[in-house]
């Protein structure tokens, strides 16, 4: 892994091989490329301190309810401290002035006629106050904590439609609200996660309620890594959480096996969300763009929606990143039985071809699709006991057999996706244990699973071809020129 030397830290930081740019908001994913240069090359980063100071001062209805309090502490602390500045400044956030500028001024001036609004505010309304759910509480013994009555427990929840909400809080779940000075809940926040709440406030005719969901920022960030032994290790060294090395991994995974085919030297890079709020990270997103090298061959990926909002991974000139097939469509323990035209059949004792694949895993294990297709049957069959068949394009049927139970879901008829779950592992049928037995037959005659050749998913569509290719050469460009900046960097 490499490191860079981080010349500024609003501008560009770098945290061990991650750079991160800040982004204002969410972009079709043409715009990435093109935004993170704008931030980090062309914007100094004097002004981008300047425009997040600004931020901080600004009131306006995107800002979440933490947010906008948090805005007015800063306010009244500003408000109530502003005049003894030049005398003796207590906290050390304020740095001595000398002189106040205009801008300050205007601030100062605007802070204050915030306060006094929210001062009058609160006065009609009531103060916020807190109550944090913990397990075993519901609306009535918290309210009742607060002082608020039966009566309103019941009024609220009789809110139309949202009302019937307030039974789902769980534990670690905040609800804030104001009481007037009549007693009466004038408005309450349920926040149910960052980034959802439901607002209610008490009108004449009872109470009205709405939800509010906040969208997060999204930044993009860099990160790459060149592996001595794992993937796993060569990404915890690179800052890459191990849910998005599984992901890194499932779109290059049709390509490269990650336990057999990984060397050292091997390594790769990419370009990913991160959703933030209020500064601060939520989780990662998705990953926009990525090139692995695996021995000296390098594999690209583009993650691209289409006009019809399907999302996937292509490759640079456009084909999918998957196969139209999963080579095993079940996550097995062991192969308990090959494909073997000449077998001794288990329980018969007989010379029997084993026509399929045998995969052991627990009862319960989900069965997927092997690929998009049709189901062709669904029910019992003698030996082969709760069993699925799929129709696939070009002639190709699969058959998944000995299921403990099939996902009541689908009918004969029914269309399927690739990975979708048309059952669950058992030994119905003739079966000594709990297996799924799979089949791949192509123009009726029976392939072996494991070694088949695997036709490649299709392609981008044609009309979406331009769009695919301007964007892919955009972010691909991009992922390169960092690659680029990291190493040159890294020159000791
Ligand atoms: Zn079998």
């Amino acid at each position: 892994m490499t490191k860079l030397s981080t010349q500024s830290a609003s501008r560009d930081r770098s945290i061990g091989g991650i750079k991160k740019f800040p982004k204002r908001h969410l972009l079709v994913v043409t715009g990435v490329a093109a935004a993170v240069m704008t931030v980090i090359g062309l914007l100094p980063s004097s002004q981008v301190e300047a425009k997040r100071s600004e931020m901080e001062l600004v009131i306006d209805g995107h800002q979440s309810d933490d947010q906008k309090d948090s805005i007015k502490e800063t306010l009244k602390a500003v408000a109530n401290s502003a005049p003894s500045v030049s005398k003796a400044p207590s906290v050390s956030k304020t740095p001595k002035v000398a002189k106040e500028t205009e801008e300050q001024r205007i601030a100062r001036e605007k802070a204050k006629q915030e306060a006094a609004r929210l001062a009058a505010e609160e006065a009609a309304l009531g103060k916020w106050q807190t109550l944090t759910v913990k397990s075993g509480d519901n609306l009535s013994t918290l309210f009742n904590d607060a002082g608020l009555s039966a009566r309103v427990v019941y009024n609220i929840s009789k809110t139309p439609k949202l009302g019937k909400k307030l039974t789902d809080i769980r534990p670690g779940q905040k609800l804030k609200f104001r009481v007037n000075s009549e007693g009466t809940l004038t408005q309450m926040r349920y926040v149910q996660d960052r980034l959802n709440s439901i607002f209610y406030e008490h009108t004449d005719k009872g109470y009205t309620a709405q939800k509010v969901t906040l969208t997060p920022e999204i930044r993009v960030a860099y990160a790459e890594g060149n592996i001595k032994n794992s993937l796993f290790l060569a990404s915890q060294r690179a800052g890459i959480p191990e849910n998005m090395t599984m992901e890194l991994a499932g779109i290059f995974g049709w390509d490269i096996d990650f336990a057999l085919d990984i060397r050292e030297g091997d390594s790769f890079n990419l370009i990913y969300e991160e959703k933030y709020l209020d500064g601060e990270k939520l989780e990662n997103g998705n990953i926009l763009a990525a090139t692995f090298t695996n021995r000296g061959e390098v594999f690209k990926a583009v993650r691209y929606t289409d006009r019809d909002g399907d999302t996937d991974y292509y490759s640079a000139n456009g084909m999918s990143m998957k196969k139209a097939f999963l080579r095993t469509p079940v996550d097995f323990t062991r192969i308990s039985s090959r494909f073997n035209p000449n077998r001794l059949h288990p329980v018969f004792k007989t010379k029997r071809p084993h026509r399929g694949v045998d995969y052991a895993a627990r009862t319960g294990t989900p069965i997927k699709a092997a690929g998009d297709g049709r189901i062709k049957f669904i029910g019992k069959q003698r030996g082969y006991g709760n069993v699925v068949y799929i129709q696939h394009p070009n002639n190709v049927v699969t058959v998944y057999a000995h299921q403990s139970r099939v996902n009541r879901k689908f009918r004969k008829g029914s269309r399927v996706k690739q990975g979708q779950t048309i059952g669950y592992v058992g030994q119905t049928g003739w079966a000594t244990g709990p297996h799924l037995h799979y089949e791949f037959r192509v123009n009726g005659v029976h392939r072996n699973p494991m070694t088949v050749k695997l036709p490649d998913a299709a392609p981008i569509a044609k009309k979406e071809r331009a769009n695919f290719k301007a964007h892919a050469s955009k972010i691909l460009a991009q992922l390169e020129q960092h690659s680029g900046t990291m190493l040159a960097s890294n020159q000791p």
